[in-house]
């Protein structure tokens, strides 16, 4: 049986910064083959005062503008709501994002809502919309879309069908707690630079074994934090 649709709600006063997804690639044909829908909601279309202002002073002072709650209440208001939905909120103060995180939306959603910053932030209120609020690293953008499409990438991406084997998705970095080994194609000589003769060797189990062994070495050397969770998920003994 085919996956519903995930229907994606993207609400910001820069929607059009999401656009380039549909065109993305193998992201681009999944929204073709309607394995997933984006719809764009802008606060300003809701802001009821002459000037369809959606931002204000912050009370108490300080620099920069804040995002007024009523615009983006009333978008969220206007969006309409599936069973298994999530609304996410783009914050620098979120919990920071994870493959986990990706597959968990994938799996369990069928639409996902996004709340795009902009200015100094939010205002506080806006926070209640929100099942959670995710970063994308520690770092701080001027607004909330590219995390959206950042994670809009991740998680379309898991949907059944966008990408061609389901073995594409568990072999690669991030699955399991070590990193992906090096991949080699054509030709096996490049400007002095040889293929591994045991890739060339046609010995399935040398080259699962060669590729685990680059596997714990490349993640040791890159990311020993992922590494010492993985050595500590191992069985005693092995
Ligand atoms: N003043 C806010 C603070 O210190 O937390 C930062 C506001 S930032 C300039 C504007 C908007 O960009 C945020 O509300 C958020 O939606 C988005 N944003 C910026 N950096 C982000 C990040 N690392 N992850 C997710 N969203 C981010």
């Amino acid at each position: 049986m085919q996956a519903p649709t995930l229907r994606l709600d993207v609400v910001s006063l820069a929607p059009e910064a999401l656009t380039p997804l549909l065109e993305l690639g193998v992201i681009g044909r999944a929204f073709k083959a309607g394995i997933a829908e984006l719809h764009l909601h802008n606060p300003r279309d809701y802001a009821t005062d002459r000037y369809r202002k959606v931002d204000d002073e912050p009370y108490g002072g300080g620099a920069g503008m804040v995002l007024k709650p009523e615009p983006v209440f009333a978008a969220m208001e206007a969006i309409p709501v599936l069973p298994r939905r999530r609304v996410l909120l783009m914050s620098p103060q979120g919990q920071p994002l994870g493959q986990a995180d990706l597959r968990r939306w994938a799996q369990d959603n069928d639409q996902l809502v996004f709340l795009c910053g902009h200015y100094e932030g939010f205002d506080e209120r806006i926070r209640t919309l929100a099942d959670e609020e995710v970063s994308i690293g520690d770092f701080v953008l001027t607004g909330g879309e590219l995390p959206a499409a950042v994670i809009i990438n991740g998680v379309v991406r898991l949907r059944p069908g966008t990408v061609g084997t389901e073995a594409c998705l568990e072999e690669e970095s991030h699955s399991s707690l070590l990193l992906e080994h090096p991949h080699y194609t054509r030709p096996a000589e490049f400007r002095g630079m040889a293929v591994p003769e045991v890739l060339r060797s046609g010995d399935h189990g040398a080259i699962a074994r060669w590729r685990l062994q680059q596997q714990q070495q490349r993640t040791q050397a890159r990311r020993p934090d992922l590494y010492a969770r993985w050595q500590a998920a191992q069985p005693p003994g092995s």
